[in-house]
């Protein structure tokens, strides 16, 4: 009986505890007529009501519930009833005294009032690009898509052309055609053969017999582009083989083009991670032969971008070459003979940037598509393909042996082609690549092209009335000789030759089949290139300046050969996966698998640099013990195609300590986030003041929080190029320390609290997440955002985010890893599942769980850059698909006039797009690989991303991008597979709306981030690392924080790198001993200011430096200005002078300790 008494109290308390409520809010509604209450109040009281009225109802049915159980003599029951009751009975006391105690789990989780250090003034000097005018150049490539009919007639013999034709008497005698014929081979360092594969089976004969074939006869020429391969074999090769090597390139019969690592892809491609495979390459070319490369040759990449004649230009090349351009571009190009021109980067006005290029003329780099415009006929001078052989014509005519009977008549068979080719050029000399994939691996068949090749050319000498005097000659010998003709200096333009600006995206090698599919292909691993990068460039950084400190400081602890020898290592893995078939998601599964082991290795390597780097720099004495011992890493994976999982530090009273790492040149201050063992904890910065913290649950599903582990998140605050010491540790009483609040929206089951957290579920309706500088509002309905409200501004941007998906078009032609062939419009994507809410003071976010995304929007309450932005983390999943493109939209209220974007080249520079009707869906797309926008008159909208992906803004006010593609088959490009290797996906973005405070310049061909965007960007994918101290050791005894800048970096400096050289990389002895030098790369971003900034914590100074007040205990002993990639030097500076960087500009300088 007494029991049911119990059962009876509670609910009448319930039912007195609603009453009450209502009676309240008429009490206040009535106040708030006659007062000026708050409305956000009094609808804060209305959603609280609301919210109890509903968990009462649930509390009334679990009664009811119970005391039915009870009436069926469920033993168990009443004891529940007991629980039920005191638990409901606790909370309702504690709502009715909130003021007096601030419990753990009901603290107030409205966020502080965070406020940003302001703006930074700049200076208009400092964005004058913004507003200049365009390069002053001939062709702007944004202005030919436009005019161009992108029509596609038949050609004839030249498919994609016209009937070449030329004046018979162009050329005789006293008029010569000069003919370079280039032997050549393209190897890609992993495709459908891993790399080594490839290696052993093809690459390494290849190379053994140019050794062999050109020391034969001293007319030959060769060259070679990748280093990747070029290294495995000179280790393997003998000191004496070595020599003969260097002999060959000494006299110019061998020649290094590029010489990068590998033939870097140009559109998913970073900057960053290009320049870093191109001082890679080069380094170790110059190093082992002393060759200096100085032409580009990208024959394979699928579209190409000014970034690369930029860094080319920058490294001190003096010419380069492409090939994958759209086929009606190209023959526009050879229409108005503009296939060779000065590439003028779309930023520089007057020429300063200039890079010699020639684009080749055809369909493709093969034999029959490089003598002239008519493969039947060329294909008959590719001597390799005669019989017997493993080649053949597909044209049905099989080459001739060239003999002293048909010389005359084959010679004037191939040199009518090779007429018709130069007649589309304006130089007297014609470019004739011989060559193909993986070609020259057998000695027959060096002789069989060199012999039959040698005997026309000693034909045509004796025959000079032909007009045509031809050689073997290498990428250099070409450009030299049209130098030599057009009486030009090396590198510079020649008299007429145009001038262009701008991008050749999107590539399409014949009918609508565009290359846009690879912009997205394989995105699991496009985000880990850019972690890697991240990583590896951390620790370069990191390590630079404990080996500075070392040699300073005269101590010896530091492994610096071993962890030189990881740096080394990891260099190589990541400018491996730069190439055009790995970062681009094109090549075979298992090569996939082979990449993504070498980049799960460069990425503990890396870890662990920095681990051992900052702990010795931190250290408050001599550094004695191994880190190994003192701190870890903050996560692991088990394989590189799964998912990291943070370590849980484990907290007690003992303090413990977390160190953040920043490697940017400004201090920063941001919401951090870390894996901890108990929800109650003290967090004490560097200056011991507790800081405010939120713990949330670690979710180990859906709808259920882990019990033994949580995340804690803070804003922390580390300084330029430093560390910032954090300690953790259990305290229950900490006021400052606030658990957050978590509802479930269309959740099937009734959730209650768990652990320590209160979880409430509530039926639809809209909602909304604020911190104290931006609101985000999303549907009830989906859970996905709506708007956001820039507290600012008080401007609300309508940013509505729905998820869609592209289909595979019928017939015989369909999307594949490199081709975007879709069925039409995209479909957007219905239906969600659960919806999950967690509000805190530091970091609120919303996860929808859709069937193939699961879909976080994270908002931090924060002083620093991400207070300013809303988050976005996708894992996508669309395992269980066929044919099936999932893709992101942003829909906006944005004006963007024709549908006009910009998205960036390779993070370095933003290129403008319009969409355009006349061209296919898949035409629109372009590369992203750190950011696109659109704007109006008065506002901007940019989407920033950690990964490389396809965008389009195919409506006007819409950003699109694909994050995973999953086909199930081959698209004729010699993959000869589909993508179906598809993994759980991390997507991460970052949305940013800004007001311009001036009109957009229409004129213009580029763009520009602002200094806000740029900021955003930097920390996305520059995140501060966390190390944590090792379980079980005594505290570490490090300083509470450091700084390597005694003045941090301009605002619009970048620290790109500053990497340790190595020693002479094909010693046995000295090759991972640290040089005392440093390459240091500092990129001056290129900003417009039309747009306002917030939370940065740096100055500008228009772009001055002085090195001597840069480096606090790390002062240089010697600084000399280099070219790019540090071979070429240029003039020496004093340490104490200051020195100018231009905006958009990278400066290297080669820095001794
Ligand atoms: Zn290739």
């Amino acid at each position: 009986m007494k029991r049911y008494m119990v059962v009876w109290v509670g609910m009448f308390f319930v039912v007195v505890c609603v009453s009450l409520y209502l009676m309240m809010e008429t009490v206040s509604s009535n106040m708030g007529k006659s007062s000026d209450i708050n409305t956000v109040l009094i609808e804060e009281k209305i959603a609280k009501i609301k919210s109890d009225i509903h968990k009462n109802k649930n509390l009334i049915n679990d009664i009811k519930d119970i005391v039915r159980k009870m009436t069926r003599g469920d033993r168990e029951a009443a004891e529940k009833l007991e629980k039920v009751l005191r638990e409901n009975l606790n909370e309702e006391e504690e709502v009715d005294k909130p003021q007096v105690q601030v419990p753990v789990v009901k603290a107030d989780i409205k966020s502080p009032d965070v406020k940003s250090k302001g703006a930074v003034q700049v200076s208009e000097k400092t964005c004058g690009l913004a507003e200049g005018p365009n390069a002053n150049s001939d062709v702007q490539m944004l202005q030919l898509f436009d005019f161009l009919k992108f029509d596609n007639p038949d050609g004839g013999a030249w498919k994609q052309g016209w009937p070449v034709t030329y004046e018979k008497d162009r050329w005789g005698k006293d008029n010569v055609l000069h003919v370079v014929v280039i032997p050549h081979t393209h190897c890609d360092p992993g495709w459908v053969k891993t790399l080594n594969d490839y290696y052993h089976q093809q690459v390494k004969p290849i190379l053994d017999n140019m050794v062999i074939k050109l020391e034969q006869d001293k007319r030959r020429k060769f060259m070679y582009a990748e280093m990747s391969f070029f290294s495995i074999w000179w280790d393997e090769i003998s000191e004496e083989k070595r020599e003969r090597v260097k002999k060959l390139i000494a006299n110019k019969q061998f020649e290094i083009v590029t010489g990068g690592w590998v033939m870097n892809d140009e559109a998913n491609t970073h900057y960053a991670a290009m320049v870093d495979q191109m001082i890679e390459g080069n380094q170790y070319i110059h190093g082992i032969t002393g060759a200096k490369p100085e032409s580009g040759w990208a024959i394979d990449p699928f579209g190409h971008t000014p970034t690369m004649a930029y860094i080319l230009k920058r490294s001190g090349f003096k010419n380069m070459l492409i090939q994958r351009v759209h086929y009606s571009v190209k023959k526009h190009f050879a229409k108005e003979r503009s296939l060779e021109f000065m590439w003028r980067q779309n930023w520089d006005y007057g020429g300063a940037t200039d890079m010699f290029c020639h684009m080749m003329p055809f369909y493709s780099y093969d034999v029959p598509h490089t003598c002239g415009p008519e493969p039947a006929v060329c294909c008959q001078f590719d001597f390799a393909r005669l019989a017997p052989s493993r080649y053949s014509c597909p044209w049905s005519i099989p080459p001739k042996a060239i003999d002293d009977n048909n010389v005359a008549k084959r010679a004037k068979m191939l040199i009518d082609q090779y007429k018709k080719k130069a007649s589309l050029y304006r130089g007297n000399v014609v470019l004739i690549p011989l060559g193909d994939d993986f070609r020259y691996d057998k000695l027959e068949e060096w002789d069989k092209q060199y012999n039959n090749y040698q005997k026309i050319f000693d034909y045509l000498k004796k025959t000079p009335e032909l007009g045509v005097q031809a050689e073997f000659g290498t990428l250099s010998d070409y450009f030299n000789k049209l130098y030599e003709v057009t009486g030009t200096a090396k590198g510079s333009r020649p008299k007429d030759f145009p001038v262009l600006s701008g991008d050749f995206f999107t590539y399409a090698d014949r009918d609508d089949h565009y290359w846009s599919g690879y912009y997205t292909s394989r995105p699991f691993y496009k985000n880990f290139d850019r972690l890697l990068e991240s990583t590896l460039r951390s620790a370069e950084i990191a390590f630079t300046l404990a080996k500075a400190h070392q040699d300073k400081h005269k101590m010896v602890n530091l492994q610096s050969e071993t962890l030189m020898k990881q740096l080394v290592d990891s260099r190589r893995s990541l400018g491996l996966f730069q190439h055009h078939d790995a970062i681009t998601g094109t090549a075979k599964d298992f090569v996939v698998e082979d990449y993504g082991r070498r980049l799960l290795t460069a990425l503990t390597d890396s870890k662990k640099v920095i681990v051992e780097s900052i702990a010795y720099l931190t250290a408050k004495k001599d550094y004695k013990d191994k880190v190994e011992h003192m701190f870890n890493l903050d996560e692991s994976r088990e394989h590189h195609d799964s998912l990291p999982e943070k370590n849980v530090i484990a907290v007690s009273s003992d303090p413990v300590v977390v160190l953040f790492y920043n490697s940017l040149g400004h201090a920063r201050e941001q919401v951090v986030k870390i894996h901890i063992s108990s929800p109650h904890v003290k967090v004490t910065d560097p200056n011991g003041n507790t800081v405010a913290t939120q713990t949330d649950p670690y979710w180990i599903d859906k709808e259920e929080a882990s019990l033994e582990r949580y995340k804690v998140s803070f804003v922390a605050n580390v300084p330029a190029l430093g560390v910032s010491r954090y300690l953790i540790k259990e305290a229950k009483d900490n006021q400052k320390n606030v658990h957050s609040q978590i509802t479930f929206y269309s959740s099937e089951a009734e959730i209650t609290d768990q652990g320590p957290f209160h979880m409430k579920t509530e039926s639809l309706g809209d909602f909304t997440l604020e911190t104290s500088r931006l609101e985000a509002h999303f549907t009830g309905d989906t859970g996905l955002l709506q708007s956001v409200t820039m507290k600012s501004s008080k401007k609300t941007y309508q940013s509505t985010v729905s998820f869609q998906s592209y289909g595979a078009r019928g017939g015989k032609e369909k999307s594949g890893a490199y081709l975007f062939l879709p069925d039409g419009g995209a479909r957007i994507l219905k239906g969600h599942g659960v919806i999950r809410v967690v509000k805190g003071p530091v970091v609120s976010e919303v996860t929808v769980f859709m069937s193939h995304v699961q879909h976080v929007v994270r908002l931090h309450n924060s002083p620093g850059t991400d207070g300013l932005t809303v988050d976005i983390y996708n894992l996508v999943d669309i395992r269980d698909q066929t044919n099936f493109e999932m893709g992101m939209k942003v829909s906006t209220d944005i004006k963007n006039k024709d549908r006009e974007f910009c998205s960036d080249l390779n993070g370095f520079q933003m290129q403008k797009h319009k969409t355009l009707d006349k061209l296919p869906l898949q035409a629109n797309y372009y590369p992203m690989p750190a950011m696109a926008y659109i704007e109006d008159d008065e506002h901007r909208f940019s989407l920033l991303t950690a990964q490389s992906l396809g965008v389009a803004s195919l409506k006007q006010g819409e950003i699109e991008v694909i994050m995973d593609r999953r086909l199930n088959q081959d698209d004729n490009r010699g993959l000869g597979q589909g993508v179906r290797d598809n993994k759980l996906t991390p997507n991460r973005f970052r949305l940013l709306f800004e007001p311009r405070n001036s009109p957009v310049v229409k004129e213009k061909t580029d763009g520009f981030p602002s200094l806000q965007a740029h900021t955003s960007y930097l920390h996305l994918i520059h995140p501060l690392l966390t190390i944590p101290q090792r379980e079980g050791e005594k505290t570490p005894e490090v300083v509470p924080s450091f700084s390597a800048l005694e003045t941090p970096l301009p605002c619009d400096v970048h620290l790109l790198n500053l990497r340790t050289l190595q020693g002479k990389p094909d010693s046995n002895v000295d090759k991972y001993k640290p040089k005392k030098e440093a390459g240091l790369l500092l990129h001056r971003l290129g900003l417009d200011c039309a747009l306002p900034n917030s939370g940065l914590q740096c100055k500008d100074t228009q772009g001055k430096i002085a090195f001597g007040d840069m480096f606090k205990d790390f002062k240089p002993s010697k600084i000399t200005e280099t070219s790019l990639t540090l071979l070429h030097e240029k003039e020496s500076i004093s340490p104490e002078t200051s020195v100018q960087l231009k905006p958009m500009e990278i400066h290297s300088y080669r820095v001794t300790w």
